[in-house]
């Protein structure tokens, strides 16, 4: 077993970059030469966890199998390494300071003033070292979140100083800034070399300067840089605008920066394989498309597309992975599920080939999301709930097919008929952060279902977060009126489906997070394929 090499990917200029798909891409990338690859990432605000933020400020909170609530770009190394990290793969200044202060109640500082350099520097260090022994991992990426110079950065960005030097040989810095271009079209590298300068000024130099620009990097642009910043010019990178994610890695290969990477740490290539080059060329060569729905409630007016696509982030993922597998790329409308209270589903959803109503938390535009699945289940159009998607698809079948007209969840207050009601172990929770039904829990599969076929198994396990589940005392009567629960934990229903409609499946898990480039979520395939075929029959 090698020594672990580190590669710590730190920010300049503005946040928002791509620092976690850069990082994501050269991992991957050294993946595919036969090494072992993890990643963690380091968000220095003061939340323990992403479970409490607001979707809108940080986009989806992403749930790991051990029912960690954490930063997406998590999603994004599980899908780019297909690996399964845990909740200590994320650090936060939270957790870092929780941890100290509590050593330091026990006494066990010895009487030491407890200061930011060494005890929280040391703790930080502390875990990265173990998450990356307990990983097995021969490469380990940091990213570190924020940008260089911030505040909230400056504890981390010094422990990474200390851990260059500690690991001198085995650990290289990429930085990534962004080259804006004027009008005329020049290339500018001032708020880089600036960035870069910050960065000396905290006793690091980078090893590769990854910019971010609209247009590839021209020669000149990178000579400028290399001059400025110190960094030989195979070390400047051009990290330009690609229309997919999934085509950085290409990018990074081209201009071979995960060559350069392995030579400065002395890793040389096992294997080569080309797996993430092939699924490029599938996914380029798709020419079907289907066009669908996606009914949310933070997709409102001002919040701009790029964030509302954040809010369901490993959603868009798993559709896209299922598109590749089906070859039909899904087309999404983003509908606010409030436009379906003013405007009849016959309207708004009118070309839609499937409808998605994804998970999502309190009141406030459930009408409108039960609009439209009324629509889907008795329009017979393709029909994927997820986590509070199917929650409403069993309330909205209360309603409607069995007439309890009040029926309703009890996570919007009081009902006659609590056909979703609180998990019995969640009464009297009042400690909200990472109280909820969190991460990996099995479902069994009744024979003859859907679920058995799309899954081909008895046993599946998939990620939870919720509060509410179906009411058991209610099963028998939605089951004999066509709504079956075909997925079970126990006596908590897991999947709602309804065998008579060409596809109306929903889950109380999320398959989304499970969902890997080239191994597309079932639920995500099977209903990218009956929009497929719903697409070809209306022709
Ligand atoms: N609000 C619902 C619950 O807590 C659904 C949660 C979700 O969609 N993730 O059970």
């Amino acid at each position: 077993m090698i020594s672990v090499r580190y590669i710590v990917v730190t920010g300049g200029v503005m946040s928002g970059l791509g620092k976690g798909i850069t990082a994501a891409s050269i991992g991957r990338m050294l993946m595919e030469r036969g090494y072992k690859v993890t990643a963690i990432k380091i968000d220095p605000y003061i939340n323990i966890d992403a479970g409490l933020m607001s979707p809108f400020q940080h986009g989806e909170v992403f749930v790991l199998k051990d029912g960690g609530e954490v930063d997406l770009d998590l999603g994004n190394y599980e899908r780019f390494l297909d690996v399964e990290l845990t909740r200590d793969h994320n650090i936060t200044t939270g957790k870092i300071y929780k941890s100290v202060i509590e050593k330091e109640r026990r006494g066990e500082y010895l009487g030491k003033t407890v200061q930011i350099i060494p005890h929280i520097t040391n703790e930080i260090k502390e875990r990265i070292r173990n998450v990356a022994r307990e990983s097995g991992c021969e490469v380990c990426l940091i990213e570190v979140g924020g940008t260089v110079g911030d505040i909230e950065s400056m504890p981390f960005i010094e422990a990474m100083r200390q851990l260059r030097n500690e690991e001198m040989g085995n650990i290289a810095f990429v930085h990534v800034t962004l080259a804006p271009t004027t009008t005329d079209g020049e290339q500018k590298t001032k708020p880089t070399q600036h960035s870069v300068k910050e960065m000396r000024s905290l006793g690091l130099q980078p090893d590769i300067v990854a910019v971010r620009c609209t247009r590839p990097l021209r020669d000149e642009t990178k000579s400028k840089i290399s001059l400025f910043c110190d960094v030989p010019v195979e070390g400047v990178v051009s990290n330009h605008d690609v229309d997919d994610v999934y085509k950085v890695p290409l990018l990074l290969e081209e201009q071979r920066t995960p060559l350069y990477l392995m030579k400065m740490l002395r890793l040389y290539p096992l294997e080569h394989r080309t797996d993430w080059v092939e699924l490029i060329e599938k996914m380029v060569s798709i020419n079907d498309s289907v066009k669908m729905a996606i009914v949310g409630k933070y997709t409102a007016g001002s919040q701009g597309t790029t964030h509302m696509e954040d809010t369901y982030l490993s959603i868009r993922e798993a559709l896209k992975h299922a598109g590749i597998g089906a070859g039909a790329w899904p087309r999404i409308a983003w509908i606010d599920a409030e436009d379906l209270e003013h405007n009849p589903p016959e309207e708004v959803l009118k070309d839609v080939d499937g409808i998605l109503v994804p998970g999502g938390f309190g009141a406030r535009g459930t009408a409108g999301k039960m609009e439209a699945v009324r629509y889907a289940r008795e329009k017979g159009v393709p029909y994927l709930g997820i986590c509070f998607g199917m929650q409403l698809a069993v309330v909205e079948f209360a309603k409607n097919v069995l007439g309890l007209k009040e029926a309703s969840s009890t996570e919007f207050g009081e009902t006659p008929h609590p056909v979703i009601t609180i998990l019995p172990e969640q009464e009297g929770v009042e400690d909200m952060g990472a109280t909820m039904r969190l991460g990996n829990y099995d479902t069994e599969l009744r024979e003859g279902s859907i679920a058995k076929r799309i899954y081909g198994k008895d046993l599946i396990v998939e990620r939870h977060r919720h509060r509410y589940e179906v009411n058991p005392d209610y099963v028998d009567e939605i089951e004999e009126k066509g709504m079956i629960f075909t997925g079970k934990n126990r006596n908590r229903m897991e999947i709602a489906e309804i065998p008579d409609h060409p596809f109306f499946f929903s889950t109380q898990f999320h398959p989304e997070m499970k969902s890997r480039p080239g191994r597309p979520s079932p639920p995500f395939l099977a209903f990218v394929e009956a929009m497929k075929e719903r697409a070809g029959t209306r022709g």
